[in-house]
């Protein structure tokens, strides 16, 4: 039985009272903050680590997914194009633009271009805290409270967007929410990301069926490595510089333990992965580890329950929604934390989805938006629109809708949608087919 010990009530200073708050700078994060800020609301963007990006740079997740259908049209625009098209132009992606689908970048142009935007947008950034708790009032959230070394505070603000990916803020104003598989409350394992440098690789985004086929017949000889199945190996913007996505660590990643637990797995999987390459796969006898993630990336935690629920069908059926706030076209990508395997399903070329806004709404609580990879939806929809691309699409969604609800002075499940989506639109991003 778990042993408790009674805190001290204690005064917390209220150290900002803002418009917008955003808690989380992932793909979802930043740009809900950009957002805000330029649709003219004081707005303030709180993250844990030391720089912007999520999963994009601590997770060393070096891969957006497409912003594409399967037919090549884009289905994504606005801010997350912008920022993609900042990327490149600084450098931190290789290619033409125009013809690839799946973006390699560079994680520290992307912590670079991510401050660069936030200054010129006039977003106020705050790093190095992390929120602990909400402040609840009889009509909603109010607040949060941060800790940090300089202490604990507290940051109130006319309406917050949790872009946590976990959901912490949702969680800890009790928003209801379902986390992991229905039948089993398994969830997709955690991966510990890392670059190997020193390979000799043709140039993204092609990587050879020879090579392959040569690690295909090496598993056969030599046994399988890693925790998943496939060659795991993406080239980078470099030709001597790869990202693996290889290793696979079951576990929930709101558990201190087994986030622990994870990291040191996933550091012994990475070391015995390269040892494989290194002796098996040509071009990779001088492998060497230049980098593993800042943080283990998790694929799924918690899923608010939010005014709709996205479904697998929905996805599938390319359905339309009248308050559609964007669209999705990436395929369900499950990751069987019972195996070795992925599951792919995929839409049917050419076609696309739509998020409702009621996906960011949670229930129950005001003066809160949701945005990422943790909105309303099933773990086989959130399959499909946890990606990077996507999420940034619902950060542009989340951050304009809620300095809508600071200009009016509505809760966000009072606003009104088509004034929404007329400003997204207006904005560049696709709301409709
Ligand atoms: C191993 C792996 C491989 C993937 N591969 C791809 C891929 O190839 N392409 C692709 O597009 N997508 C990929 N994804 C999916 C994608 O990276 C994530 O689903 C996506 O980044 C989610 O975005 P987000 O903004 O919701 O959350 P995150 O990227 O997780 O960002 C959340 C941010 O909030 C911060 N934060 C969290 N809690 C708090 C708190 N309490 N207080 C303050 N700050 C907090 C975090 O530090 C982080 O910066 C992959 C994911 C994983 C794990």
């Amino acid at each position: 039985m778990t042993h408790f010990i009674k805190e001290e009530v204690r005064k917390v200073p209220v150290v900002k009272k803002i418009g917008v708050l955003v808690i989380g700078g992932g793909p979802a994060g930043m740009i809900a903050a950009l957002a805000a800020a330029r649709n003219g609301t004081e707005t303030l963007l709180i993250e844990q680590d030391g720089f912007l990006g999520g999963m994009l740079t601590a997770g060393l997740v070096q891969v957006i997914a497409p912003l594409h259908d399967r037919a090549g049209s884009l289905v994504i625009k606005g801010i997350p194009l912008e920022f993609i098209e900042r990327l490149w132009k600084q450098g931190g992606m290789s290619g033409d633009l125009r013809a690839i689908t799946w973006l390699p970048h560079d994680s520290e142009a992307t912590k670079y271009v991510a401050d660069q935007m936030m200054e010129e947008a006039r977003v106020e950034v705050l790093f190095h805290s992390l929120c602990v708790d909400a402040v609840l009032e009889e009509k909603g959230l109010k607040g949060v409270i941060i800790e940090s070394k300089s202490g604990r505070q507290a940051v109130l603000a006319k309406v917050v967007i949790d872009a946590t990916g976990d959901a912490d803020v949702a969680y800890y104003s009790k928003v209801p929410y379902e986390k992991g598989w229905p039948e089993t409350g398994l969830l997709q394992p955690m991966t510990l990301s890392f670059r190997m440098g020193g390979v000799r690789l043709s140039k993204w985004p092609h990587i050879s069926e020879e090579l392959k086929r040569t690690f295909e017949e090496a598993v056969k000889q030599y046994g399988p490595v890693g925790g998943q199945r496939g060659l795991g190996v993406l080239p980078l913007i470099r030709e001597e510089e790869c990202f693996i996505n290889k290793t696979r660590i079951a576990g929930d990643g709101t558990n201190v333990r087994d986030l622990t637990r994870a990291e040191i797995e996933g550091r012994k999987q990475a070391w015995r992965c390269l040892k494989w390459y290194r002796e098996h796969l040509p071009g990779f006898e001088n492998a060497y580890i230049m980098q593993s993630a800042y943080r283990v990336g998790v694929r799924e935690t918690r899923r608010i329950m939010g005014e709709y629920v996205l479904t697998k069908e929905d996805i599938l059926g390319a359905r339309d929604f009248p308050d559609g706030i964007m669209r999705g076209a990436y395929w369900i990508d499950i990751h069987d934390p019972r195996s070795n395997r992925t599951e792919y399903v995929y839409l049917k070329p050419g076609t696309s989805y739509a998020i409702p806004y009621r996906c960011l709404v949670p229930k129950k609580v005001d003066g809160l938006l949701v945005a990422g990879r943790c909105i309303s939806g099933t773990y086989e929809a959130a399959a499909s629109y946890r990606i990077m691309s996507h999420c940034m699409a619902m950060g542009q969604a989340a951050g304009t809708a809620a300095a809508l609800c600071v200009k009016t002075r509505r809760e966000p499940r009072e606003l009104d949608v088509r004034r929404l989506q007329s400003k997204l639109i207006e904005q560049g991003a696709v709301v409709n087919r």
